[in-house]
Parts: structure tokens; C-alpha cells; sequence
């Protein structure tokens, strides 16, 4: 499962509100409101997001 990638919810691929598709990865966002968050400071959410480690 994917998450959000502003508030860090686990969000299903096909439900999610919007796909942002940026350097052949993939972002959601679960929410308009997370959208906008989003769309105000990409930068910032896609640095947080590389910073995690995305295996388990
Ligand atoms: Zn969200």
C-alpha cells in the first residue's frame, strides 16, 4: 500500500485523489485538502518522502 504523500496515511493506488507522477515515481495524495497542501510546497513533501526508506 501506498501513502499519502502529505499526512502519511496509507492510501490505495486506485483510490487515491491524485497521482502525482514526478522523476518516474509516483506520489498520492488522499485528499483535495492534501492536494493543495501538497501543491503548495511540492518540494518539500517529495524531500520528505525520498528521505524515508522505503523498504521494510
Ligand atoms: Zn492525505
Amino acid at each position: 500500500m501506498s501513502r499519502c504523500i502529505t499526512c502519511d496515511k496509507p492510501v490505495n493506488r486506485n483510490k487515491a485523489h491524485m497521482t502525482i507522477e514526478l522523476d518516474g515515481n509516483t506520489y498520492l495524495a488522499c485528499c483535495p485538502m492534501c492536494q493543495s497542501e501538497f501543491e503548495k510546497d511540492p518540494e518539500k513533501y517529495i524531500r520528505k518522502s525520498k528521505s524515508k526508506h522505503p523498504r521494510h
